[in-house]
């Protein structure tokens, strides 16, 4: 097959699965079986797919049709993520809002209109790449996280982490999206922390009544707005001091750091904990706080790894001031907007961004003069994952589940996961879960499930509810049609069991991570429904996603799990490596350096683009992805195979072969057939084992080893001559068996990886229905003959040291060479032949010792002969050279006299016999004798001349029986003995050398240094 027609081919191939429904049968084959649970992690349809989403689609399918194959009942439900901040961006931009409340004007009711809309959008892009990629999975009856079902799934299970006291409001300081204006959770807060600089300032705080300063350092002079205390370590060591002319309190190892190289005079020496209480001076004063503040407080948290030992407290912004702050009753000062600008109460810079207040804050502390220095300060920031605006700590109200309760019991479920690879499992993942923060849940946003809690007006009672029926129960009036998102379920007013007052909803909604950690249940709309399919299909067996799910999504499954089950939610996870470009660079929209994968389809088709991501690397380590290697896949892979199975069904058609007819038993097959299907029995085994442990990339390996060297490139080739033969002899016949049975087998095996061409070579052999319908193989082991793979394993290596040696004397392969000496470890008898062809050598002998190719030469001991005798011993080692056998004893003559040689005169050498080559690999001895004969000489042209007539017949295009007439100026005595073979080896009825060969076809060849023109025609 072209390589350009392999895309069709693949074409042609989903057409015959969707025609014949293929993936259903596969399914209803196995139903009843045991079954292999997978679990979908929904993606998000309001982009396009690209090459990562390629991956993980591919990974899952080998595994899932491997399962399946195997005989498990796998079934594939889709899955669709839907809510959520990222579509909210998405169409803010489309609709040109740029915050929360251009939203609200624009109106919730139409701006979740157009969310619902947008999730879908590219729904196609992604059904059209999985159908091409031939990931099998049921796109037709998605769970879809909008829907009501899978909404009230979700509320059931927040009601039952309520009820258990696990779903609290909380005013915690939270890391917190000025743009988005919500809060976020901190594992989205892990995905996007950026090295920035930011100022770095020092700044004084008078001490009340006195001329002295607390000296307090930040990175964050925005703050400063809001300060209400100063904190120190009350175990540390704190000095005053004389700097300047002016007297700083800070801490004695940070005065000794910073002022290293200036001179200060130390006044005094303290405890941190005897500064507790002093007051001092506010720097500003834009509001009068309802609390004492603006004191020394202690806190163990002040460090002395930078700064000055004091540490500038301001409760509204950072999680350990908001904690210290309620540990002395401080007010929090809370001067920032929720859209991260300073409120009107803070005149000079109200409606700036806090964070372009800097500066000018900066400037007017420096006027004050209470500015003691500025730098700049490098540091690590977090940004908003989706926006990438600064995210702002704020103290915020927000709702949290309360995972940290629950780290124990993270950690045990944990334990029940098998991860691919294992060391995730203790490290990235286990250390993360072991320090589980409360989750914070809530959103105060507009598109994504709705917080379910209901607060009372009056009296203010909190209910959380966990179904539409209790919603149903306590309202007062319900919809006629009950969309359970905002607005309209806003609208939904209950009635207050305490005092009868009305209830309304709090507006918040939910982090969508929560919804796509409620898949394993909320899929199904458990519990008011599919108990029963639920309870089959929990836990998962096998999820599998990019490495970058582990804080993400395989962290809000265990989390959402062990809240509502206290139990893990899948068994094994198999997490993907990221994909990069060529140049090992991360993929990026914005970069552009990645080639679709729809171009990758159309041009090379899936099974080589799914072929390289599985054997480029394990599927967790990092994968380059580009074109050229999938182009390359393709033709040393796929092609490779592909021609192995045109060759088969070429020769076996010809021969009218039926294997249910003509099959030859086992023992009748050649030593190579023998060897192929034990080499095949054992490959399965070992791909099994591989399968089962997630290594498909070791399996796939393996499976290329097998079929392009073991089988195209040993097998077929020393096989092909059998099938030339005009006979329809036995040794053929079992050559053809061999090969069916071995492609048919290797079309089973290859089946989960690339899908298409094992559908095509299996319909093509074995007529009837899809392979993917098949039972993967399993090992016969009787057929494995360890010894025997051995062997041939030396054989091929003697074969590569011997054409090693050809190339070290200059000789080409096609010229036949008269012997090979061998001294193997083992009986290689029985491989005679194979070598013989191989090597191309008239005969081959197994020697028993070292001798039959090494012989003793002597030379002239010069050390002996010299240098008494000088010019005599030159004269005697000349005459000894000159005789070949050399002895003691013999008799040379010098000058006239004769002299006789004594045994010191000589050194006797183990060298190659002359007119070999000698060479060895482990272990193995080889001698190949490198005199070339003019009859081999002749014989070798003839194989150049053969092989030349060959080309130029494909060129012509000529049917293999049809008959030429040739021409050639080659001297015709190069060819002695050798006319009649190139007849028949090219089909030719005459040979005629002429000294301008004519004919329909001419070519000038050049053959060893010599010009030789060949004209063909059809005769
Ligand atoms: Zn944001
Ligand atoms: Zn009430």
């Amino acid at each position: 097959m072209d390589a350009r027609k392999y895309p069709e081919m693949e074409e042609e191939i989903l057409r015959y699965w969707e025609e014949n429904s293929i993936f259903q049968k596969s399914l209803e084959k196995r139903k009843g079986g045991k079954k292999f649970v997978f679990l979908e992690g929904p993606p998000t349809a309001n982009g396009l797919p690209h090459p990562g989403h390629v991956l993980t689609r591919t990974m899952k399918d080998v595994v899932l049709r491997y399962k399946s194959m195997q005989g498990y009942y796998v079934e594939r439900k889709a899955g669709w993520d839907t809510h959520g901040l990222p579509v909210e961006i998405e169409v803010e931009k489309m609709l040109g809002l740029s915050n929360k409340q251009d939203v609200e004007k624009y109106g919730i009711e139409k701006f979740n209109e157009e969310c619902k809309k947008s999730v879908f959008r590219y729904e196609k892009a992604w059904k059209d790449m999985t159908r091409r990629v031939g990931f099998w999975i049921d796109m037709e009856n998605p769970y879809i996280t909008l829907d009501n079902t899978y909404i009230e799934s979700v509320w059931w299970s927040l009601k039952e982490a309520w009820k258990k006291g696990l779903l609290y409001r909380g005013h915690r300081v939270t890391p917190y999206c000025p743009r988005c204006g919500t809060t976020l959770s901190s594992h989205e807060v892990a995905q996007g922390y950026k090295e920035v600089e930011d100022p770095s300032i020092f700044v004084k705080f008078k001490v009340k009544g006195k001329d002295e300063y607390f000296l307090a350092w930040t990175t964050t002079p925005w703050t400063l707005i809001s300060n209400v205390a100063l904190a120190v370590n009350p175990e540390e060591w704190y000095v005053k001091i004389k700097y300047n002319g002016e007297i700083f309190i800070l801490a004695e190892q940070r005065a000794a750091v910073l002022l290293k190289n200036e001179e200060y005079e130390e006044i005094d020496r303290f405890y941190g904990k005897e500064l507790e209480g002093m007051e001092y001076e506010p720097l500003y004063r834009f509001t009068e706080p309802d609390k004492k503040c603006w004191f020394v407080i202690l806190a163990d948290f002040v460090t002395m790894d930078d700064g000055t030992g004091i540490v500038h407290i301001a409760p509204a912004f950072g999680e350990e001031d908001y904690e210290a702050g309620k540990k002395y009753d401080l007010p929090v000062v809370q001067l920032v907007d929720m859209e991260g600008k300073f409120k009107p109460e803070v005149k000079p810079w109200a409606g700036k961004f806090v964070k372009d207040a800097d500066r000018e804050i900066i400037e007017d502390l420096r006027k004050r003069n209470v500015l003691v220095s500025e730098h700049r300060h490098k540091h690590q920031y977090p940004f908003c994952w989706r926006c990438d605006s600064p995210l702002l700590y704020y103290a915020v109200e927000s709702w949290f589940v309360g995972m940290s309760k629950l780290r124990k019991e993270l950690v045990a479920n944990n334990e029940k996961i098998n991860w691919y690879p294992e060391y995730i499992k203790h490290g990235r993942f286990g250390e993360f879960i072991k320090e589980a923060r409360d989750w914070a849940l809530s959103r105060k946003r507009f598109w994504g499930t709705p917080l379910p809690i209901w607060v009372c007006q009056d009296c203010g009672k909190e209910i959380c509810i966990g179904s539409v029926e209790e919603l149903k129960e306590m309202a007062e009036e319900m919809p006629e049609h009950l969309d359970l998102h905002r607005p309209y379920v806003d609208r939904i007013v209950l009635k207050c069991p305490e005092c009868g007052g009305k209830m309304k909803r709090m507006e918040e909604v939910i982090d969508a991570w929560y919804d796509s950690g409620s898949a394993p249940f909320a899929q199904w709309h458990y519990p008011f429904e599919n108990e029963e399919k639920f309870k089959e299909n929990f836990p998962a067996d096998f999820i599998c996603e990019a490495i970058d799910q582990t804080r993400g999504w395989f962290y809000s499954l265990l989390a959402v799990s062990t809240v509502v089950f206290n139990e893990a939610p899948y068994r094994n996870v198999l997490t993907l490596g990221l994909i990069l470009d060529e140049k090992g660079q991360k993929m990026s929209k914005k970069m552009r350096n990645y080639v679709e994968p729809t171009e990758i389809f159309e041009k090379y088709g899936s099974d080589a683009l799914r072929w390289y991501l599985i054997t480029a690397s394990p599927p967790w380590q990092p994968k380059r992805f580009y074109e050229k290697a999938v182009k390359d896949t393709l033709s040393k892979f796929l092609l490779t195979l592909w021609n192995v199975f045109s060759f088969y069904s070429t020769y076996s058609s010809l021969d009218d072969f039926d294997y249910s007819r003509d099959a030859v038993s086992v023992e009748r097959r050649t030593l190579l057939d023998r060897w192929i299907l034990s080499r095949l029995n054992s490959v399965v085994m070992e791909v099994k084992e591989k399968m089962d442990g997630f290594e498909v990339h070791k399996a796939g390996r393996l499976l290329e080893d097998f079929i392009v060297e073991d089988l195209s490139n040993w097998y077929v080739r020393n096989s092909r001559k059998r099938f030339w033969s005009e006979e329809r002899d036995e040794a053929k016949m079992a050559g053809y068996s061999t090969l069916y049975e071995v492609l048919t087998t290797i079309a089973k095996l290859i089946a989960p990886f690339t899908p298409f061409i094992a559908e095509r070579i299996y319909l093509d052999m074995e007529g009837g229905e899809s392979v993917h319908l098949c039972d993967y193989p399993t090992p016969d082991k009787t057929m494995i003959d360890k010894g025997l793979e051995e062997r041939m394993e030396m054989v091929r290596k003697i074969v590569e040291e011997a054409r090693a040696l050809r190339a070290k004397a200059g000789i080409k392969l096609r010229y036949p060479l008269q012997e090979v000496m061998i001294l193997a470890p083992q009986n290689l008898q029985e491989m005679e032949g194979i070598i013989r062809e191989e090597i191309n050598v008239k005969e081959v002998r197994f020697v028993s010792d070292i001798h039959h190719f090494m012989e003793k030469k002597a030379r002239p001991n010069y050390s002996k002969l010299g240098p008494k005798y000088r010019e005599m011993a030159r004269k005697v080692a000349e005459a000894i050279e000159k005789e070949k056998a050399l002895e003691p004893g013999m008799k040379v003559e010098v000058d006239g006299k004769t002299y006789e040689i004594e045994e010191d005169d000589i050194i006797l050498e183990e060298v190659p016999k002359e007119g070999y080559e000698v060479g060895e690999v482990d272990g193995i001895k080889i001698a190949l004798n490198i005199v070339q004969t003019p009859e081999l000489i002749k014989e070798g042209f003839a194989r150049e001349i053969i092989r030349r007539i060959q080309e130029m017949r494909k060129e012509m295009d000529l049917e293999m029986e049809e008959k030429i007439e040739v021409e050639m100026d080659a001297n015709e005595e190069m060819l002695e003995g050798w006319l009649e073979y190139v007849k028949n080896e090219t089909r030719s009825r005459e040979i005629r050398f002429v000294a301008e060969p004519k004919g329909e076809h001419v070519k000038k060849w050049k053959i060893d240094e010599k010009e030789i023109t060949i004209g063909i025609r059809r005769a």
